[in-house]
């Protein structure tokens, strides 16, 4: 197979192979993002479920309901707890793998969209590219998020 790339966590336990491009390369600000990751916005990859393969390691699992009221599925290495991918109800076929995972971290891959500009830290002054949006295009608040959770 073309195009192999291999990434995995922080301990090493956990590895996987994408086989082709991300459908969508996206630069996150939402609050999730910043509370799963601990950092001040997230980088997710999208791929095709045929496109991406776990080799090896024990993953947990951590579920919740975002404000939209969809599913967010986070797979964790059950050793270090990076989260080597996601599964988003709001993309059902995709799988949603973490850009600073590969190995070497290259980032080769261009980013498509940027979203929720609304909660993006004060000390990133540009955007990260021209389709940038406040929040996103399946956002749709049912209910207010506890204090913590909003931004
Ligand atoms: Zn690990
Ligand atoms: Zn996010």
């Amino acid at each position: 197979m073309n195009n192999i790339h291999k990434g995995g966590c922080l301990c090493g336990k956990s590895r996987f192979e994408t086989y082709a491009k991300p459908v969508a390369n996206i630069i996150c600000h939402c609050r999730y993002c910043q509370l799963r990751t601990g950092s001040p916005f997230g980088n997710i990859l999208y791929f095709d479920k045929k496109d991406f393969k776990f080799i090896t390691g024990n993953l947990k699992t951590y579920k919740f309901i975002t404000e939209s009221g969809r599913e967010w599925k986070n797979y964790f290495c059950s050793n270090c707890a990076t989260i080597i991918y996601c599964i988003l109800e709001v993309r059902k076929d995709n799988i949603g793998v973490p850009g600073g995972l590969f190995d070497p971290p290259t980032y080769k891959y261009k980013i498509s969209k940027e979203v929720f500009t609304r909660s993006r830290a004060n000390f990133i002054q540009n955007n990260f590219c021209e389709n940038s949006f406040e929040t996103s295009s399946s956002y749709k608040p049912l209910k207010d998020d506890e204090d913590r959770l909003k931004g």
